[in-house]
């Protein structure tokens, strides 16, 4: 079979991917999107049913498609998905599903790529990774493997009945395990949830919500995150309509928090001490948010209704007051671990000198590689905080895409007197 070619090769129909093929379309670049399985398969398949968007669909989307319907909603995971297929249908962009990638490999002595695939071989001048930061699931190595306890990742759970009967330990307290910790309890199952370092941001403060904060207090345009908060997740929900996240509401609807999980020996597990310091650290978090919202609003004369109980925080539950510092998972009757612990990097398919580094994170900025005529697309603070999020990565992929044209015109200069 001969090699197809094409100027450029996009990895992955996601999201990021889907954005790449619209922009390189748009300017008229011959490409393709290689997607092994279906257009948005992580929405469509790898997450848990209930699971709806963290930002209103007035917001979580691209610019160019508005969703339908009711505009301050949150959109489902077949919602989103759907959103996709439909974006993809609308600017009939080249995505072929069912394929692969194997290996990208630099051609010898000229420039291009050779792009190995579970259905032929592709030759190109430019390959655009877009196959995603939520690529593996991390299960931090602290209870033994063989274990009688079932320990899956957030990425494995799926509904209540899809786990064996039993208390719940979850752990991590971002999107995820708040999200899944509440679905469990409100099935009647006894749950632990195990919270660290977070921020906790209103769902929505005087009518707006706070992506809205986020947007114009200019926090989506953050370029890096700071220092202390590097490794701070973020508890935020769209689910029943959307509402702040307190985990004081979570302990009284039967939750026991517990702080970090840090090790475990003969069947009890052990949490850090530093449940109380978390709760204030989200809390301070969270009243700083409105602090800064009530002086964006004095500042520019916004008649937004006030809402002084939004400051109001309730006591400390007991579980904050005394905690737990070890549990012993079968006395407690616990039956399954829910990791919701985030995710890796995997670009083992991506064998091209200084694509990525040492530790196999891309060697980039901006999302062009260090390895010319290799770019990203879809990597968390891939230019700022929003770069992970639908609309962000869209604005990336733009800028990734400017970058390929301009390459292209170099490679296309000739000089008569050559
Ligand atoms: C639980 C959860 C909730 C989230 N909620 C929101 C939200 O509400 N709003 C929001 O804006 N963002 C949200 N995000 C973040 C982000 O928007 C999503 O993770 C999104 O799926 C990322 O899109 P992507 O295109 O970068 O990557 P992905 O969606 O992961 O797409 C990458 C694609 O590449 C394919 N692929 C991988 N390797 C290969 C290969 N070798 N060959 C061919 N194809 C390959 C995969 O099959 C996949 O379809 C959430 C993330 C998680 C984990």
């Amino acid at each position: 079979m001969k090699n197809i070619m094409t100027e450029v090769v996009v990895v992955g129909a996601g999201q990021a991917g889907i954005a790449t093929s619209e922009h390189l379309k748009e300017k008229g670049i011959n490409h393709v999107v290689l997607e092994r399985d279906c257009i948005a398969a992580r929405w469509r398949k790898e997450r848990w049913d209930s699971l709806v968007a963290n930002g209103p669909v007035w917001h979580d989307r691209f610019p160019n498609l508005a969703f339908g319907g009711e505009q301050d909603r949150f959109a489902s995971k077949e919602e989103i998905a759907d959103y996709m297929v439909e974006y993809a249908e609308k600017f009939d962009l080249p995505i072929v599903e069912g394929v692969e990638v194997l290996q990208v490999t630099r051609k010898n002595r000229q420039s291009g790529f050779v792009v190995s695939t579970s259905h032929g071989t592709y030759e190109c001048g430019y390959v655009v990774a877009a196959t995603g930061a939520f690529q593996i699931p991390i299960i931090p190595p602290i209870v033994p493997e063989k274990s009688h306890i079932a320990q899956i990742h957030s990425s494995d759970y799926r509904n209540p009945n899809s786990i064996p009967e039993g208390g719940v330990l979850v752990v991590g307290a971002g999107s995820s395990g708040v999200q899944i910790a509440e679905e469990l309890r409100a099935s009647g199952r006894e749950v632990y949830l195990s919270v660290g370092p977070h921020d906790r941001p209103p769902r929505s403060y005087r009518n707006r919500d706070f992506v809205y904060w986020l947007g114009v207090l200019g926090k989506w345009d953050m370029v890096a995150p700071q220092e202390e908060t590097q490794h701070v997740t973020i508890a935020v929900t769209g689910a029943k309509g959307g509402y702040t996240i307190d985990f004081r509401d979570l302990a009284s609807a039967g939750i026991t928090l517990v702080g970090r999980t840090v090790s475990f020996k003969n069947g009890i597990i052990y949490f850090a001490g530093d449940l109380a310091q978390n709760i204030r650290s989200g809390d301070e978090n969270y009243l700083s948010l409105l602090r800064e919202a009530d002086a964006y609003i004095a500042e520019h004369g916004l008649q937004l209704p006030i809402e002084p109980e939004a400051y109001e925080l309730g006591e400390d539950p007991d579980c904050v007051k005394n905690p737990v510092l070890e549990l012993n998972l079968i006395e407690s009757g616990i039956s399954t671990i829910i990791w919701s612990t985030g995710f890796g990097r995997d670009y083992t398919w991506l064998d091209v000198d200084k694509a990525t580094d040492e530790e196999g994170k891309p060697n980039q900025t901006r999302g062009i590689s260090e390895a010319h005529g290799i770019y990203f697309v879809g990597l968390p603070w891939q230019s700022r905080r929003g770069s992970s999020f639908i609309w962000g990565s869209w604005h990336d992929a733009k800028f990734v895409v400017d970058q390929i044209d301009i390459q292209r015109n170099y490679r296309d200069y000739a000089n008569p007197k050559d």
